[in-house]
């Protein structure tokens, strides 16, 4: 359910400083603030269960603030989940206090909610968007959807995120490769190896097929690079 602008109450999951650890802004001290639901499944999700708390907005941009404080400067204020698409009336709130005042918003998304996309595009400054392939996923072809939501991204500093695992379809990859030239070739896509759990190392097939994957989508896309989960490899959060 998307929540509106005139809820007095949100629900956050959690707000916390740490280092970006997805995709080419890797190893930037970004602040985050982690909204709750989700409408998809993924079977390796490791970013659900967090108790949400309630706060009015002026508590939460209190508390960002606070943690901005005292762990900053952040490069980046970065929403994420859950599916940060679903508090588009939050974010659009959030924004109009804490960009005035100076913060960057980098959205993390999986990418497919193009409507409430819309709602936001003005209010962010970096988009991270995954595609979502059921083979890896185990759950619904979101194709379509993610081919709307790059149209309409456009124009924004932008990257692609691809989750691999070794059960990964050849034919699903393609599709999504082919999809993203044909938008935009000059797309920056990162080839994420999965992590399940405290996962914190890949075998060698599974490196394996991230190579060919690489060298076959370069054929297509100018910017393709493997780059692992850096805090999983750390052991922070
Ligand atoms: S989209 Fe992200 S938060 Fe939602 S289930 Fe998949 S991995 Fe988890």
């Amino acid at each position: 359910m998307i929540q509106n602008m005139s809820e007095k109450k949100v629900e956050i999951a959690e707000i916390f400083s740490s280092l970006q650890g997805e995709g080419p802004r890797l190893g930037e001290k970004h602040l985050f603030v982690r909204f709750p639901a989700c409408n998809l499944h993924c079977h390796y999700c490791d970013e659900m269960g967090h108790e949400p708390v309630e706060m009015d907005m002026e508590t939460l941009l209190e508390k960002i603030r606070a943690a901005d404080r005292q762990h900053g400067p952040h490069s980046f204020l970065s929403l994420t989940g859950g599916e940060p698409l679903l508090y588009t009336g939050v974010i659009r709130q959030m924004a109009s206090t804490l960009r005035p005042e100076g913060f960057k918003f980098y959205l993390e998304t999986s990418g497919f909610l193009v409507k409430a996309l819309d709602e936001v595009l003005d209010c962010v400054d970096s988009i991270s968007m995954d595609v979502k392939l059921p083979s890896v996923t185990h759950d619904r072809d979101c194709l379509e959807e993610h081919s709307a939501f790059l149209k309409a991204s456009q124009g924004k500093e932008l990257h692609v995120k691809i989750v691999v695992s070794t059960g990964i379809s050849r034919e699903e990859f393609f599709k999504a490769v082919q999809m993203i030239h044909e938008i935009n070739p000059a797309t920056p896509l990162v080839l994420q190896p999965i992590t399940v759990g405290g996962e914190k190392y890949i075998d060698n097939r599974l490196f394996d097929i991230l190579t060919e994957l690489q060298s076959a989508a370069l054929g297509w896309l100018e910017n393709v690079r493997i780059i692992p989960r850096l805090h999983k490899v750390l052991g922070v959060k």
